[in-house]
């Protein structure tokens, strides 16, 4: 098995060194092509810099193997065509493209999570022709990072396979997965089609609670057994934990890593737990309500050289600040439900379009309109009040997620205009 393993601190100066002269070549190149944009392609260099280096403060580089180096869950890995083109677009534009994009291709799960976003239950999928084309126009509009999600994915197997598939290397393409009926031949399959690694949901280090949580007697063991297959693969795998956001403490996260490091994961992914689907009801609203989480619980843990072995730890609880990235809903990223529904993140049960009746380009420059640029205020925060209102009213309660077009635009008209978060000043 390849090893997989974090990079030291001592090794990020080289390791800078050579992400930087990787960079210059496409840096003069998009100058040749653009002569006339040189001082902009320059700003957004040091834009491209800073984050980076940001970015490479708080976590830990893992590396797989001898030549995949990977610094965060939602950033490629490097050096990959998917983050070549990612550069390129970011020292191109000002404004930031769907670069996280979220397909779920089936709303079936055999679990019933209390948090889970995607509580509306099933609807008719996008018919398979209609699938493998839009994952061509998800890449054509950027789509760096591919998340093919549900309901469970792997619970309709082939689909999940005809997707992987359908994916060229502009994307890194992720299976987000509960692990139910995957066995090792099925993921040796889905790499061989071209998947990156898996995304496996175990939130609590507890098997009782996690099952208990996810309403499934077993599903802990499932989810270890899935984690493991990835690795016999050789590939990466994110440790992903939904939590609430009072409970991301140095404690909890090192617990994760300790499971993870057992498990083989790369990363340990701890997600607040944030107002959208079931969750509205299904939480307390002290488990929905924000905190202020230190970063430096992960510094600490990602630079412990004693810790080298273990994954590196990540959460959007600190990177979604007003500091740092913000929410990047409707900008950077996207979500499309089995139906067809585009969302700006698959934690805002809003649609503004379905893919059924309109190119997938047409409804996000429609949202670009209402988002067009990353926000300091966390949108599914500010419109959790009014989904537990409409949720609540509601006779099939979860039924209505997301809201129809008509509604989704009259509220994201509505919302107040936002300051930019720090990092994507130029
Ligand atoms: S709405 Fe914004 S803050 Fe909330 S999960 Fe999505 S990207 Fe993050």
């Amino acid at each position: 098995m390849e090893p997989l393993i974090g990079v030291p601190r001592a090794r990020m100066a080289a390791l800078r060194a050579r992400m930087v002269l990787w960079t210059l070549p496409i840096v003069a190149d998009e100058l040749r092509r653009r002569p006339g944009q040189a001082i902009g392609i320059w700003r957004r260099f040091r834009r491209m810099y800073r984050t980076a280096n940001m970015m490479a403060a708080l976590t830990k580089p893992m590396k797989l193997g001898d030549g995949c180096i990977k610094m965060s869950v939602y950033v490629p890995h490097w050096p990959s065509k998917a983050i070549e083109s990612r550069a390129r677009r970011a020292l191109r534009n000002d404004f930031v493209p769907p670069e996280q994009v979220t397909l779920a291709i089936t709303d079936e799960c055999p679990y019933r999570c209390r948090h889970c976003s995607n509580a509306r239950g099933r609807r008719e999928p996008l018919p398979l022709p209609r699938l493998i084309d839009l994952v061509k126009e998800i890449q054509d509009l950027g789509a760096s990072w591919l998340n093919i999600g549900g309901g469970e994915p792997s619970v309709v197997f082939d689909r999940a396979l005809a997707t992987v598939k359908a994916a060229d290397e502009r994307s890194e393409t992720w299976l987000n997965t509960i692990g139910f009926g995957l066995d090792p031949d099925k993921i040796k399959r889905l790499k061989d089609a071209g998947l990156f690694g898996g995304r496996v949901s175990i939130h609590s280090c507890d098997p009782n609670a996690h099952d208990e949580f996810v309403g499934y007697p077993g599903a802990f063991n499932i989810a270890v057994r899935t984690i493991e297959s990835f690795r016999k693969q050789d590939m990466f795998v994110i440790l992903s934990a939904a939590i609430p956001e009072s409970a991301i403490t140095e404690e909890a996260t090192l617990g994760f890593m300790k499971l993870g490091r057992d498990i083989g994961a790369g990363f340990v992914e701890i997600i607040p737990i944030r107002p959208a689907g079931r969750a509205v009801i299904g939480c307390t609203h002290a488990e929905l309500k924000g905190h202020h989480v230190k970063e430096d619980i992960f510094r600490r843990l990602n630079d412990d050289p004693d810790l080298l072995d273990y994954p590196a730890a990540s959460s959007p609880a600190y990177l979604e600040t007003p500091d740092r990235f913000g929410c990047v809903a409707g900008s950077e990223r996207l979500y499309i439900s089995a139906s067809g529904d585009v969302q700006p993140c698959p934690l805002v049960n809003l649609a503004v379009g379905n893919v059924m009746d309109e190119p997938l380009e047409t409804i996000w420059k429609r949202l670009h309109g209402f988002i067009p640029s990353p926000r300091a205020q966390r949108l599914c925060s500010q419109l959790g009040p009014l989904m537990d209102e409409q949720v609540r009213k509601s006779p099939g309660a979860f039924d209505i997620l997301p809201l129809p077009p008509s509604q989704s635009n009259e509220i994201l008209v509505k919302m107040a205009t936002c300051d930019l978060p720090k990092v994507w000043s130029l």
